[in-house]
């Protein structure tokens, strides 16, 4: 006998138009371009979307930490590069040919003193980030041949505001990233993220490494979005009630009736990575109707107005996230970046990918 179907908040991901938008980026960068699928893809599945990926023809792929490196070798099988940005030391690696970012004097050393690594390094430059990556000093006060036997595949730096045009940054990381990686001639060089990637030439290197754009994340933040939207989170609602005037709705009461109202309670919250901040300010969205969020967000639970929406029904879907109401536009509302709405999307929605 067939099991009934529970409902569930669902994340579907579009794989076509997530290859589609990294077409779109190697056509206008001319030159590689990797895919970054850290943090699970930005929440939306490091597997699948790096699969897809490789089939488009990406060839080289970046995560943060080394234990999405080893699950990602396991999801690609032998071929593509995969860089650990966080890197990670010698002997860590049981033959899964991850690719170590070296992030400082003490990285170099490290490698140098083991045997190289089959899968080759990146160096990592500094140029105004100040987080990883060897300052200027560091890299001048490198000795002859520091990395010599490391397999120095790429030197990369990494852009602070390629996201803020004008930004005095934009023209001094480029200049200061050319003029590092002049100390190793002959290494391929990696330097535009997403954003970087719509500044054109002055930004245009031997690897882009775009991840947000992948994702229909705008890189290009004030003005349209050049990318496709790429996911769509619906949500079930479990139950529909009548409320009268006066009457509070959830956690603090925060949210109170004007008018005798419908509320629709839908089955995701801020467990599930709906963000808390979107209290009465979020919007779902059915049949191409805004349907305001009211009161709290709770854990599992979120409350809407459905009072204008009188064809709405329990068992029916809202659209949370997605192509009517982008991660962007969700992130302007909680006051964040689209990022932090896609790698918060929650472990308990059942996943659904559209083929590539
Ligand atoms: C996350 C990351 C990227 C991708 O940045 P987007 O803004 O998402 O394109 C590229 N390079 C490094 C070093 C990163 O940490």
């Amino acid at each position: 006998m067939m099991a009934t179907e529970v409902p569930q908040a669902e994340l579907e991901v579009d794989l076509t138009a997530i290859t589609a938008n990294w077409r779109d980026l190697a056509a206008r960068h001319g030159a590689q371009v990797a895919g970054v699928v850290k943090a699970d893809a930005y929440g939306l599945g490091a597997g699948p979307v790096a699969r897809a990926l490789a089939q488009a023809g990406c060839r080289h792929f970046f995560v943060a930490q080394f234990q999405e490196g080893l699950a990602l070798r396991e999801a690609l099988g032998e071929g593509p590069m995969i860089a650990v940005l966080g890197g990670f030391p010698p002997g860590a690696d049981p033959g899964a040919g991850l690719t170590p970012v070296l992030n400082g004097p003490a990285d170099i050393a490290a490698w140098q003193a083991a045997p190289p690594c089959p899968a080759g390094t990146i160096l990592h430059l500094d140029t105004g980030m100040e987080r990883l990556g060897l300052t200027p000093a560091e890299r001048a006060a490198l000795p002859p041949g520091a990395l010599d036997g490391l397999g120095l595949r790429y030197v990369m730096t990494h852009l602070a505001c390629a996201d803020e045009p004008g930004h005095p940054l934009n023209e001094l990381q480029p200049r200061r990233f050319a003029e590092a990686a002049s100390a190793f001639p002959g290494t391929a060089r990696s330097l535009a993220n997403s954003a970087g990637l719509f500044h054109g030439a002055a930004m245009a290197s031997d690897l882009a490494r775009p991840g947000c754009a992948l994702y229909g994340i705008n890189p290009t933040p004030g003005r349209p979005n050049p990318m496709r939207q790429v996911m769509r989170l619906t949500v079930p609602v479990l139950q529909v009630r009548q409320v009268a005037a006066g009457t509070s709705v959830g956690y603090g009461a925060s949210w109170v009736a004007k008018r005798d109202s419908r509320i629709a309670t839908i089955a995701a919250g801020y467990a599930d990575g709906y963000l808390r901040a979107l209290s009465s300010r979020g919007v779902g969205i059915f049949a191409g109707r805004p349907v305001p969020l009211v009161g709290r967000v709770s854990m599992d639970l979120i409350t809407l107005d459905v009072t204008d929406i009188p064809d709405l029904r329990a068992g029916d879907r809202v659209e949370m996230i997605g192509p009517g109401q982008t991660p962007d536009d969700v992130a302007a509302l909680a006051g964040t970046i689209g990022y932090e709405v896609l790698t918060s999307l929650g472990a308990r929605y059942r996943r659904h990918y559209r083929p590539a």
